[in-house]
């Protein structure tokens, strides 16, 4: 049947006829669902709207009462509503809920009105129904999300597209310390940690823009200026149009997240006695210094140490003096190397020290060395005074092993060598290793006593004008003379001298005893002859100026009596003190000569900048004058070079007429060696002296 008839046949009962029939008409056209019911409830219209929200037809529909579409009929509220809008003779709207017939609930906003006769009288009702769920549900979710932002525990903060904050949450003042007034309108740049650097913030909001959001850890700084670790989330908000409307940023606190992290990452790789890496973290660390060392062609040493008397320690003393017993000696171990090896506890009482940038396999023995004197005093635990020692495996890399695996097996293997040869000390794996270590060992205590001990002397080699043909000055040279045997050349016992540090006391005795014998000379009138001292890198410190002042002054000798012959090898460190050193020294009036010039690496550019007085052309380049043309050309170089920068140029190592014939040719000024003189006892120097000997 025709709805639209039908519910004008309900209007044409009415007084106004036809005339109604067509209003029907026209409520049909309305998208709107409108239905008419009497004054008792019961349904008497029912348009195509109401059809398509409820789902019934107008056959479905008309007659029954309006209660079935209610979605609660009990409900107090929606009975209410219909008996105030009754009372109260006029229309009135609200948010009621209804059911459609497939039972679906949805919110409709109804505006009811009351329809009278000509008489005034009322006779009926109209309702008109829109669903508004969707806005319903959307202010429900409004509210929802600003309980979320009030509530939650993240902070939260909006800013306007030019990154002004718009607003900020309850959590966001907690956990930064701002209030809302000190943040809204600013940009959020005052929350930046100093730990990032610009472009970590402009690649964070890069990523913003480009992806639409960013996610990840950042430092963020409180009002109290204090940093702290945040997990955050940056995201954008573009409206409809795909424009960006807001940017919001939500960050939580994880400083007790990192904490835990970090006491995780400890636990694993940390031994929990003396907070040492562990064996896993060692092996890790070797893992990684072998590649370094294998890409620069490094050596490595692996110390195994095992300590000695701690079982009997820890058993009749007990674990917890054990346990402290280990905390200290893995905190002198700690002191004992430089902060960039590595010592780790291996469990019990081994612990392994692992180096990686020494320039000679022999520095171990120095480490290793080092590691027993640290050991050597009594620990004080309780009122206990404990002594133990260690027993150290040493093996080097890459010769001993190229993985760790094999390396600390190896230093294991000598470690038990070493116990096993009864006394404390260490052991190399390898045998050759092992002789050159005992060899060293007995020249480095020999010349221990032996500078006290009045077993150095100074020899003295002169050195020869080549246009006069007189001597003009003399290195002093020293002579170690063993009470077991015979001369000890230099050449063996000062570079352990250099490298056990006992050169500083070696060279003060050298000074001493040369300024003593000039002053003897000059006490006896010999003529001036500048008296060269051989100085090392280790003498070669800030206050060696002031020291040197003090001898020149308590042996009464000026200072041009004395130069100081240094290697190249000293000037390629941090050049500028170096300058400044030299500088001092000059002031002094004392003269400056580089030795073994030539075997070096020193620079063109560096040695310009050093204030020297004399190149010396080392014995090597001399040897192969005048046969060798790379030897010539190299000393022809260095003479050309020290007359451009106006220094003085010496031959060291002179033997033969030829070479002295072509070193004069090519114009250097001075030289030393076997032709004239080797290194002579100060008397034989003076007698030359005094003789007049020439070239
Ligand atoms: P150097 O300073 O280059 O000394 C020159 C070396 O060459 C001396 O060796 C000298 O005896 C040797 N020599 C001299 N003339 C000739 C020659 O015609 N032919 C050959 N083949 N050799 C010649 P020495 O005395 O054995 O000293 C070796 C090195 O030991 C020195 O080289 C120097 O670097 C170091 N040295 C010696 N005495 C001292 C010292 O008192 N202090 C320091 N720090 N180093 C010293
Ligand atoms: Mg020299
Ligand atoms: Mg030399």
């Amino acid at each position: 049947m025709d709805k639209a008839h039908d519910l004008c046949a309900t209007a044409r009962s009415t007084p106004g006829g036809c005339l109604l029939a067509n209003q029907v008409q026209i409520l049909d056209q309305i998208h709107e669902s409108v239905i008419t019911m009497d004054l008792g409830g019961f349904i008497t219209g029912w348009n195509k709207g109401a059809e398509q929200l409820f789902g019934y037809s107008t056959d479905e529909a008309v007659g029954k009462h309006i209660l079935f579409l209610y979605a609660d009929p009990d409900a107090e509220d929606d009975s209410e509503g219909f008996h105030d809008a009754f009372l109260e003779n006029g229309g009135r709207e609200m948010e009621v809920r209804r059911r459609r017939k497939s039972g679906e609930i949805f919110w409709a906003s109804l505006q009811l009105s009351l329809n009278r006769d000509e008489m005034g009288q009322p006779m009926g009702l109209i309702g008109y129904l829109s669903d508004i769920t969707a806005r319903v549900e959307a202010e429900k979710s409004m509210r929802l999300q600003s309980r979320i932002f009030e509530h939650s525990s993240e902070s939260i903060l909006i800013t306007d597209t030019d990154k002004r904050i718009l607003s900020v949450n309850p959590a966001f003042i907690k956990i930064t310390g701002y209030s809302e007034v000190e943040v809204v309108g600013q940009t959020p740049h005052f929350m930046r940690s100093e730990r990032h650097t610009i472009k970590f913030y402009e690649d964070i909001w890069r990523h913003v823009e480009e992806e639409g959001c960013w996610h990840g850890e950042v430092w963020t700084r409180r009002k109290d200026g204090r940093d702290f670790p945040s997990w955050a989330s940056i995201s954008l908000v573009r409206n409809r149009q795909d424009q960006v409307v807001h940017y919001f940023s939500i960050f939580t606190d994880i400083t007790e997240r990192k904490l835990a992290e970090e006491r995780i990452h400890h636990l694993a790789y940390y031994d929990d006695l003396t907070g040492l890496p562990n064996r896993s973290l060692l092996y890790k660390l070797i893992d990684q210094a072998l590649v370094e060392a294998q890409r620069n062609r490094l050596h490595g040493a692996l110390l195994f140490i095992d300590l000695n008397r701690f079982k009997p320690i820890n058993d009749t003393l007990g674990h917890a003096i054990g346990d402290r017993l280990l905390q200290q000696v893995g905190e002198r171990l700690r002191v004992a190397v430089r902060s960039e090896d590595v010592v780790a506890r291996l469990g019990g009482d081994e612990f392994v020290v692992a180096l990686f940038d020494i320039t000679r396999r022999e520095h171990a023995t120095v480490v290793a060395q080092k590691i027993m004197t640290a050991l050597d005093p009594p620990f004080w635990i309780e009122a206990h005074e404990l002594k133990i020692s260690a027993s150290i495996g040493i093996s080097i890399y890459p010769r001993d092993g190229f993985d760790t695996e094999s390396l600390l097996r190896m230093a294991d293997i000598a470690m038990y060598r070493a116990k096993q040869s009864g006394q404390d000390g260490y052991a190399f794996y390898s045998h050759e290793m092992n002789q050159r270590a005992l060899d060293r060992l007995k020249i480095e205590s020999g010349l221990r006593h032996g500078i006290d001990n009045g077993e150095l002397l100074l020899h003295y080699q002169p050195k020869v004008d080549i246009a006069s043909g007189r001597i003009v000055g003399a290195e002093a040279l020293v002579r170690w003379y063993p009470p077991s045997g015979s001369m000890v050349p230099p050449g063996e016992f000062i570079p352990i001298a250099e490298e056990s540090g006992l050169i500083v006391r070696l060279s003060a005795w050298v000074l001493e005893a040369a300024l003593a014998q000039v002053q003897r000379w000059r006490a006896a009138g010999l003529p001036l002859v500048k008296i060269a001292v051989n100085l090392s890198a280790r003498d070669f410190s800030p206050s060696l100026a002031e020291r040197l002042q003090l001898l020149l002054d308590s042996h009464d000798v000026p200072p041009e009596w004395l130069e100081l012959e240094i290697t190249e090898g000293m000037l390629t460190h941090s050049s500028d003190e170096v300058v400044a050193m030299m500088d001092a020294l000059n002031a002094l009036g004392v003269s400056l000569a580089l030795d073994d010039f030539g075997t070096g690496y020193s620079s063109l550019s560096y040695l310009k900048r050093f204030p020297i007085h004399t190149l010396k052309i080392d014995q090597s380049f001399v040897r192969g004058i005048p046969h060798d043309g790379n030897d010539c050309a190299i000393a022809g170089a260095i003479v050309s070079i020290a007359q451009r920068l106006g220094h003085n140029v010496i031959a060291e190592g002179v033997e033969t007429h030829a070479q002295l014939e072509f070193l004069k040719a090519l114009g250097c000024q001075e030289i030393q060696g076997y032709l004239f003189s080797p290194p002579v006892p100060p008397e034989k120097l003076e007698a030359m002296i005094r003789a007049g000997k020439t070239l």
